[in-house]
């Protein structure tokens, strides 16, 4: 019989390559981008009509192409970039394919103009259903301009499956985020439907480090993510981790910003998400999100991103010591900024009308200063007693060798326990001002702690140890209680009986939707046993969703709020004192549980400079 199989067409591949590499208007941005990015190009400008679907359009300053590869270019496998498999093992650049002009130029009429530098005139290629319909030299400015037309233009099931305009020009822009985060060493502008959407200079790459990456964030997503960044600094022989992530206290329910970058290729990882999670450990609750961007450079041929056509997802050659010196990074860099949040108290009514009569008056964030490292970083248990000489840093001191091996390059300050001759001054001085504020001075400045929360953290620790060990101590009640319950709070309760009799609540189901109060936890013996449950059921209701994933650590945080929320200790100056020993002895002292401030000081420098004492 006559052979049945052929061979297809160039064109005819091209278009079915296509269907992997080109899905949207947002593909091509992708691709147009990494181009100019992979040509060395020091400003890109892209310029989008309708979404990208009539026009997408890349001009760089990059190195250009001479007219053989300008025609070369859009040859299916045809790039500059490998030339051997082996080259694979060394790749920096972001194509290797070499199809991804091949397939654009199969779906939509694509025009190219390039010069390189050292050329008097560039090329000008125009293409068509995959075939070139002209080639001619072109007077222009050295660099390439490629302009994509009509997307799908001869596929008319493919472009009635794009969405709404609002929707792909989102999908664009995601893109072009990524890689403008990726390189902010490179100017971008950006411009839709003749309106400007972003024009973003090049960063100096000779200011301090990350400088360039913290304005480029600051353009794309906004002044308010300046004050929200912890630096991440980390490096050992093989890997460096380096970046910005978010604050705890500015995580949130939807999913923020959340960025990694390999080799400056933006990746997908949930091993790598995972890491960061457990960084932030208990900082942030379970159904928020912390914002991060975070850069991993290692040598290429530890990595395999030859495993997924459009390449976010990524195979480290050693996944775990990869997660151990992320989440190693992020906990180190969250501990040395631990409590540089912002002050989120309200300012008093009076102070508010004095100031509102007078003109401009400016308006100073409080800039808060935080001890720049916890003392477990150094192997030390804090000590109760000596909590003071935490703060008693001198950064002019030698660096102190690091725990991780490797080589990291972290600074860490000493502690200088007070001396003998300092002599004993009595107890320290304590006062509680207005909004439940403790505060006391250091000897280099002083510090502000925030009464209930600290209470929170106490309780939080506690809570989890007994829970844990199984038994906390109880008060028996001289009169055991009835209460009756809402039927959800009975559910809910009667669900959690061993685990609150193990805190000292000691409830047993009466009958019906009632409970008996047997005992209450010694710490609130003297509260009144119905509303004690009642605050705790409202705590326990907030963290439904983490009671089936994480039950400790969800009922040890309600048990702390509720305790903490009904605390009666009178306020006593030992008591005071005595709150801040407990607080310090904490492992995490420097935020609650759900990732809020406990306290935060000022140093004599800072007091000085906000003085202006010169
Ligand atoms: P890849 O990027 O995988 O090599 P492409 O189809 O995206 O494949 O590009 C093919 C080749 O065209 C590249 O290898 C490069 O040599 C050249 N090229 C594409 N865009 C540009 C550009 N903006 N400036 C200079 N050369 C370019
Ligand atoms: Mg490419």
């Amino acid at each position: 019989m006559e052979p049945v199989i052929r061979l297809l067409p160039d064109h005819v591949a091209n278009q079915i390559a296509a269907g992997e590499v080109v899905q949207r208007p947002a593909s091509v941005v992708k691709e147009l981008l990494e181009n100019s990015v992979d040509a060395g190009a020091g400003h890109i400008t892209l310029v989008l009509r309708d979404a990208g679907r009539t026009l997408v359009q890349v001009t760089d300053d990059g190195r250009g192409m001479g007219p053989d590869d300008a025609r070369l270019c859009f040859e299916r496998h045809a790039t500059s970039k490998i030339r051997t498999a082996d080259d694979l093992q060394t790749l920096r650049t972001k194509g290797f394919r070499g199809e991804a002009l091949a397939s654009i130029a199969a779906v939509a009429q694509v025009e190219l103009r390039t010069r390189p530098a050292d050329a008097e005139l560039g090329t000008r290629v125009a293409m068509e259903g995959g075939r070139v319909r002209a080639q001619e030299p072109v007077a222009m400015a050295a660099g390439t301009t490629v302009l994509v037309r009509n997307l799908f233009y001869n596929i008319p099931a493919r472009r009635q499956f794009l969405k709404s305009d609002a929707v792909e020009l989102k999908h664009a822009l995601e893109e072009f985020q990524r890689v403008a985060l990726a390189h902010p060493g490179i100017g971008f502008q950006v411009r839709h439907n003749e309106q400007d959407l972003f024009h973003m200079p090049a960063g100096t790459p000779d200011t301090a480090p990350g400088a360039a990456l913290r304005q480029r964030v600051v353009h794309l997503l906004g002044r308010r993510y300046d004050e929200r960044l912890v630096p991440v600094e980390e490096a050992t022989g093989h890997l460096s981790v380096t970046g910005f992530i978010g604050k705890p206290e500015f995580a949130r329910r939807t999913r923020g910003e959340q960025y990694f970058f390999v080799n400056r290729r933006f990746i997908r990882s949930s091993y790598l998400e995972h890491a960061v999670r457990a960084a932030y450990d208990e900082l942030v609750p379970r159904d928020h999100h912390p914002a991060w961007f975070l850069f991993l450079e290692l040598d290429p041929g530890q990595i395999d991103i030859n495993i997924h056509p459009t390449k976010t997802e990524i195979k480290f050659r050693d996944d775990r010591s990869v997660y151990a010196v992320v989440h190693a990074a992020l906990r180190r860099a969250l501990g040395r900024f631990n409590i540089a949040p912002s002050l989120d108290f309200e300012p008093e009514p009076a102070i508010m009308t004095a100031f509102a009569g007078m003109p401009s008056v400016p308006t100073v964030a409080p800039v808060v200063k935080a001890p720049d490292w916890r003392p477990q970083d150094l192997g030390l248990r804090p000590d109760p007693s000596g909590w003071q000489q935490l703060f008693d840093l001198r950064s002019d001191q030698p660096a102190a060798p690091t725990p991780l091996d490797g080589g990291t390059q972290a600074v860490l300050p000493q502690v200088f326990p007070m001396g003998d001759d300092d002599g004993d001054h009595g107890p320290r001085p304590v006062f509680l001002v207005k909004g439940g504020y403790i505060v006391s001075p250091l000897r280099n400045g002083l510090v502000v702690v925030d009464r209930r929360r600290a209470l929170e953290r106490i309780g939080y620790e506690r809570t989890l140890k007994r829970l844990e060990q199984g038994s906390g101590p109880s008060q028996a009640e001289l009169f055991p209680r009835n209460i009756e319950l809402a039927p959800q709070d009975f559910a809910l309760v009667s669900g959690l009986l061993p685990e609150l009799r193990a805190l000292g609540l000691d409830l047993e189901v009466f009958g019906g939707r009632t409970v008996t109060v047997r005992g209450l936890p010694t710490e609130s013996m003297n509260d009144d046993p119905a509303e004690l449950l009642d605050t705790l059921i409202a705590q326990l209701h907030d963290e439904r969703a983490t009671l089936k994933t994480e039950r400790h650590a969800a009922i040890a945080r309600s048990m702390a709020r509720s305790l903490a929320a009904r605390s009666q200790e009178a306020p006593s100056p030992e008591h005071l004192r005595d709150l801040i020993d407990r607080l310090f002895a904490c492992e995490m002292p420097y935020w609650t549980p759900g990732g809020k401030p406990t306290l935060i000081t000022f140093g004599h420098d800072e007091l000085a400079e906000r003085f202006e004492r010169g």
